[in-house]
């Protein structure tokens, strides 16, 4: 049966498979989720043929997924001596790809194996090019072939279309941390922008001079993303800012409650990085964007011990609800996530 191989936090397979699930059956697609506990991916089984299964979910409105390709064929007691030859056989009428791939998963499981993944790349890639499978540059307008690694005898093979996943090896961004950043959840912003904005939306969003507001802002690594983008940022929090913030000129410190605070110019941008219920969180946004207080919003909503999959949908929906405008809606586990998802929303329907 075709299969979609999505890529996960480890400990999130329940709420991707939920996801999965839950998505296929909207779409009118049956099918089942093989999960493991802590394995990083899960694979969803459908009953129907790949193409309609691939549409069904496409990648950009997944949440728990970090990558989305369709499995091709799941390879077992692999000789170690010999990993080539299966799969070159199983790819056998495939067609040629425009990148390989070979990864395994972001968990315990997967991470010793990062060394052997190296190696096998470096190994099938002259392999495939040899017999046409794989082109001799990257090319980004073809299918990549993922080689997924399970074990040293294991491995999955799957494809994905550039428009229709990550463009990252395992579906996460490699990003610094700048050295003056004063937190490190400046990068979950920044991985934000990157991941939840196109590159045109980026660049046509986001403007110096635009005026943005953040909630919940101390120590500051949000506030200082978005002035290194010069916007003029007003930061809400009881808590201090780190000192570098006061020397940009772009920053106004308030101290108050971000669940009452008003702005009384509308604001271009709204971010939010509060440790709070995700529905009091959502339900505020709504408030942003109902009275229109901003255009744009980066939030974070904390997810709870259980049943994060349903508080989710049901944060998201009573966003959208009570926001009473037509909204552009994207929301991801990014990687520097942790128990929380990352929404962005924008005023207009897109
Ligand atoms: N995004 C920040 C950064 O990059 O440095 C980190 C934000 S931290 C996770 C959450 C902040 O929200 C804390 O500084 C806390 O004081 C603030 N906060 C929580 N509830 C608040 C409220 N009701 N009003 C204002 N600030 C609040």
């Amino acid at each position: 049966t075709p299969a979609l191989l999505c890529y996960c936090r480890a400990g999130f397979e329940p709420e991707l498979a939920a996801e999965l699930t839950e998505r296929a059956a909207l779409a009118g697609i049956g099918g089942w989720a093989r999960a493991g506990r802590d394995d990083g991916y899960v694979l969803f089984h459908a009953a129907e043929a790949g193409a309609p299964l691939v549409q069904a979910l496409p990648f950009r409105e997944l949440v728990f997924a970090r990558q989305k390709a369709l499995l091709l064929a799941e390879l077992t007691g692999l000789d170690p001596k010999d990993r080539l030859t299966p799969v070159l056989d199983a790819l056998q009428g495939a067609g040629r790809y425009g990148e390989l791939w070979v990864e395994h998963a972001d968990s315990d499981a997967g991470k010793p194996l990062s060394a052997l993944a190296r190696a096998f790349g470096n190994a099938l890639r002259p392999a495939l090019r040899k017999r046409g499978f794989l082109t001799n540059e990257a090319d980004p307008t073809r299918s990549r072939l993922h080689v997924f690694l399970l074990a040293g005898d294991h491995l999955l093979l799957a494809r994905s279309q550039p428009g229709d996943s990550a463009p990252w090896a395992q579906g996460i961004p490699r990003l610094r941390l700048l050295g003056e950043a004063p937190s490190r959840s400046a990068l979950k912003l920044e991985e934000a922008l990157m991941v939840l904005l196109t590159p045109r939306e980026r660049e046509t969003l986001i403007k110096p001079g635009m005026r943005a507001t953040d909630l919940g802002a101390a120590p500051g690594g949000w506030t200082w993303v978005l002035t290194r983008e010069h916007l003029r940022v007003t930061a809400i929090d009881n808590g201090p800012l780190h000192a570098a913030l006061h020397d940009t000129g772009l920053v106004d410190h308030q101290r108050a409650d971000a669940f009452r605070w008003q702005p009384d110019t509308p604001q271009d941008w709204m971010v939010c990085d509060m440790v709070e219920q995700p529905r009091r969180v959502a339900e505020r946004m709504a408030t942003w964007f109902r009275e229109g207080w901003c255009r744009h919003a980066v939030f974070n909503l904390k997810l709870p011990m259980k049943k994060r999959w349903n508080e989710t949908r049901l944060s998201l929906d009573l966003f959208t609800d009570q926001a009473q405008v037509p909204l552009t809606l994207r929301a991801r586990q990014l990687y520097h996530d942790r128990e929380e998802i990352t929404v962005f929303a924008s005023a207009g329907g897109g």
